[in-house]
């Protein structure tokens, strides 16, 4: 077999069989195939695209470049959730510890934020101490006795994931459908997961911008699960502004907390409360959704999912007091903020620019490695739908230094647009797919 005739075949919309795929991804981890033949192949799938079976040869094909965990020895069922992205998307921190208080086994590989969307593994490290480089056996040990861990991901399980999706940064191949569902797939797969709740976020802060993508992925990614054996949900959720009202790494994880305290904004509460249900009926599918959802609110309101947050955080080694004293998270110098100049409604929140605000102001990094500030950031007083009076706060700016505070003000008055007719509010959930 030869990558050429592999390229050349999928150049021509032709469709692959597994072991041609199978040969591709092996090469390409072990470096028996150049970045060079990988790259002109990621193209021409992007361009031509691939067939259900293909994507699902693929899937197994990146899992089958590193370790599978198998996990049945710590719980028979363990879930997991993936969102696909966004901005001010801190739902791990709520979701995680509200389903693990309710009895679910939670075992998660997160990844880090890049470009204008911000990354979990990012916002916990904004906790002092908070370790996301756990072994396998403290992985195992953490899932078995308190239901909840968090990492980043590990060279074992999927290696040929990481690899794929650096070429994929660095060739415009990123936004083609099979090629998002067999990295977020093979992932979830490799980590051990029987249940996965996906939460497909559409709109101008997400990878998938319209509805029909945004179906067309979760569709693609609940078959991919049930077809190798996975139990498989997926939520459309709207990101046409961002989450919740924070966006940066210490100021979302505050907003998290907040939430696990009931006094969380209500589109991220709701989000949460859907997300978590969906979890839990994945795990017991006979139950009524209405009643899971009400013991999930009343685990809130008990304190029980703040307290499964603070032995979250201190298995992973983490200051377990930022769950009741914010003044522990960094806290950024300057806090500025920034009034309407006319009244109106708001009629849209750019949330790519208000990522890219968060990012330049030093919350995001543009290349991997970058080094990042976790206290700057910022909050949004008004969201779309919302009337607001003239030199009403729109939002605080949350900077570490003056130029960038500046230019973050001009870029985030020009994400807001105001109008004078009524405006309603995006739906949060667009749809639910159950497997
Ligand atoms: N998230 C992933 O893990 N992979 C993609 O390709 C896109 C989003």
């Amino acid at each position: 077999m030869r990558a050429i005739d592999i390229i050349a075949k999928k150049r021509d919309g032709r469709v692959l069989s597994a072991e041609e795929i199978e040969f591709l991804i092996q090469g390409f981890n072990e470096g028996s195939i150049p970045d060079y033949q990988v790259a002109a192949w990621l193209m021409a799938v992007l361009l031509r695209g691939m067939e259900r079976q293909e994507t699902i040869d693929l899937t197994m094909a990146i899992v089958r470049s590193g370790r599978q965990l198998d996990l049945h020895d710590v719980d028979p069922f363990v879930v997991d959730k993936h969102s696909t992205g966004g901005v001010g998307d801190k739902t791990t921190v709520t979701v995680g510890p509200l389903v693990a208080a309710a009895g679910l086994k939670v075992g998660k590989i997160s990844g880090r934020g890049l470009d204008f969307t911000g990354g979990t593994l990012d916002k916990l490290e904004a906790i002092p101490g908070f370790r996301v480089d756990l072994s396998m056996d403290e992985f195992r040990a953490q899932l078995r006795e308190i239901g909840l861990v968090v990492v980043g991901q590990s060279p074992e399980l999927a290696p040929a994931d990481g690899k794929l999706y650096a070429l994929r940064d660095a060739t415009a191949t990123v936004n083609s459908i099979p090629l998002i569902a067999s990295s977020i797939m093979s992932k979830k797969i490799a980590s051990g997961a029987n249940g996965i709740v996906l939460d497909v976020k559409v709109g101008q802060g997400a990878f998938m911008e319209t509805r029909e993508d945004a179906l067309e992925l979760a569709r693609l990614m609940v078959d991919i699960g049930q077809r190798l054996g996975r139990k498989v949900r997926a939520m459309i959720a709207d990101m046409s502004q961002p989450l919740g009202r924070a966006v940066g790494n210490a100021l979302e994880l505050q907003e998290a907390i907040d939430t696990l305290r009931g006094h969380g904004p209500e589109d991220f509460y709701r989000h949460c409360l859907a997300l978590a249900t969906e979890m839990v009926l994945l795990t017991r599918q006979s139950e009524d959704k209405s009643a899971v959802t009400a013991h999930l609110e009343q685990l809130i309101a008990s304190g029980q999912a703040l307290e499964k947050f603070r032995q979250w955080v201190t298995a992973q080694g983490g200051d377990p007091a930022v769950a009741d004293d914010p003044s522990r998270l960094p806290a950024a110098r300057l806090v500025r903020e920034v009034k309407a100049p006319y009244g109106g409604y708001v009629a849209a929140l750019d949330p790519q620019e208000i990522g890219l605000s968060s990012m330049l102001l030093g919350g995001g990094r543009s290349k991997k490695g970058d080094w990042i500030d976790h206290a700057v950031g910022i909050v949004l007083h008004a969201k779309i739908g919302d009337r607001v009076e003239p030199g009403q706060t729109l939002m605080t700016i949350h900077a570490n230094d003056d130029g960038k505070l500046a230019g973050a003000q001009q870029r985030l008055l020009a994400a807001y647009e105001l109008s004078e007719e009524p405006v309603s509010p995006p739906p949060l959930i667009h749809e639910v797919l159950a497997g």
